[in-house]
């Protein structure tokens, strides 16, 4: 098969994997290149969130294009990602309750089926869960969370399918640049040739960013989960993100998974060792657990891991082109970029092959906004800490 195509991909992550299948769509050559396998990276350990609360209009929009395809994979897509509806509760604290109140209109004036409950209707949606500090929460009755390595190789396979190439165990090692644009790769397996390269390394992406001279602010972000085996008496629950408690979590069959929003590490090596969860994280993970649901005091842990994302200083993606011509940019999805990856592989396509998103307007998202002093805001603080 030949090593030169319109478009190489570098990463086979799910978003990688997105932009091959919508790339590969529209008729484009499309080479991905993967330095070990897809989903190796953040997708592999994601949570699977799939939920469209934001606090901005652009993540809520590219979360709700991308649940049309989360509940109708195999007709458009191919495959089963395993997505699974729970409902899924937002708890804020009280501070946070006119954030909430807007947050919830900005989803329903963009017809996202989301509204505000009472405490009451909580307990009665999740009656294992402490209640007394909630004045209102937000509701999302359609959503839940989905198979973050199935949604990729799915992705890849549809995009195979169509005739993209994949390449595995394949890390660009340099971009090659003449004349002011980009015109391939230099590989562990040799050289690639396109006219158009994207950056979707993930937490890695830094590295390709410098190899064609772009000092963007642009960290690692760590985050650990647990999988805690619940006890029978629980039954499921929604899934639940506890802004107060900075913390979410989610069944799976009799397991619930959960992570915290504080005590992620930024700025350390994405080749750490991610097989274990970092020392004292499930003692703290069980203890705030069981304030918000104590009858999983009798629960067992059943394992615990990490996992590294690129993050931005806004939490936001960096989507766009930058750098030398045909250079773009997907990466940087600051621990939330699962959910958002069918729609944001669309939206870069038409990027890349029409000059601008048509299908969610992406342009408060390029890279370029750092310099200028763009950085977006939402009706939270950021959230990550
Ligand atoms: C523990 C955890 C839980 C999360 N939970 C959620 C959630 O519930 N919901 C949600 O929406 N998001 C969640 N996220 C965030 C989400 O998983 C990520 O934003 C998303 O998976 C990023 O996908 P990606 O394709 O950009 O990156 P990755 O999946 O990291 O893919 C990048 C790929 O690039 C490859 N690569 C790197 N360097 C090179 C090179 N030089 N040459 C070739 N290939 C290279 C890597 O091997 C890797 O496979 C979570 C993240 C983590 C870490």
């Amino acid at each position: 098969m030949s090593n030169t195509a319109d478009v190489i991909i570098i990463g086979g992550g799910v978003q990688g994997s997105s932009l091959a299948f919508h790339l590969a769509q529209r008729g484009t050559k499309v080479i991905v290149l993967e330095r070990q396998f897809i989903g190796a990276g953040a997708t592999g350990r994601s949570s699977g969130l799939v939920r469209m609360h934001y606090d901005t209009e652009v993540d809520s929009r590219l979360a709700w294009v991308s649940f049309a395809y989360f509940q109708n994979w195999k007709e458009m897509v191919g495959g089963n990602c395993g997505f699974t509806r729970t409902g899924f509760i937002q708890i804020v604290e009280p501070h946070h309750v006119d954030a909430l109140k807007a947050n919830v209109k900005m989803h329903q004036d963009i017809n996202i089926p989301a509204l505000l409950i009472t405490a009451d209707d909580v307990k009665r949606l999740a009656p294992h869960l402490v209640t007394d500090d909630i004045e209102i929460a937000g509701y999302e009755p359609e959503s839940g969370y989905a198979m973050p390595s199935d949604t990729a190789n799915t992705l890849m396979n549809a995009a195979r399918a169509r005739g993209v190439k994949l390449v595995q165990d394949c890390s660009v090692t340099a971009i090659q640049i003449t004349g002011g644009k980009v015109t391939g790769v230099e590989t562990n397996q040799g050289t690639f040739s396109a006219p158009v390269i994207v950056n979707a390394a993930g937490a890695w992406a830094d590295t390709l960013n410098k190899m064609v001279g772009l000092d963007l602010p642009y960290s690692t972000w760590r985050h650990d989960t647990m999988f805690v085996v619940r006890p029978p008496e629980v039954g499921t629950h929604p899934t639940v993100i506890d802004f107060g408690k900075e913390m979410y979590f989610r069944p799976e069959g009799n397991l619930t998974l959960v992570g915290l929003e504080d005590g992620n590490p930024l700025g350390e090596s994405p080749d750490n060792d991610t097989e274990r969860a970092q020392k004292g994280f499930v003692e703290r993970a069980i203890d705030r657990l069981c304030l918000r649901m104590p009858a999983m005091e009798k629960g067992s842990l059943h394992s615990a891991h990490g996992g590294y994302d690129g993050i931005t200083p806004d939490q936001h993606p960096m989507l766009g082109a930058a750098g030398p011509d045909g250079f773009y940019l997907d990466c940087g999805h600051s621990g939330t970029g699962f959910k958002t990856a069918p729609a944001v592989g669309l939206c870069m396509s038409e990027l890349i092959l029409d000059g601008a998103a048509k299908t969610v307007d992406i342009s408060s998202l390029v890279p370029q906004r750092f310099a200028e002093g763009n950085l977006i805001k939402g009706n939270y603080e950021n959230i990550w800490r």
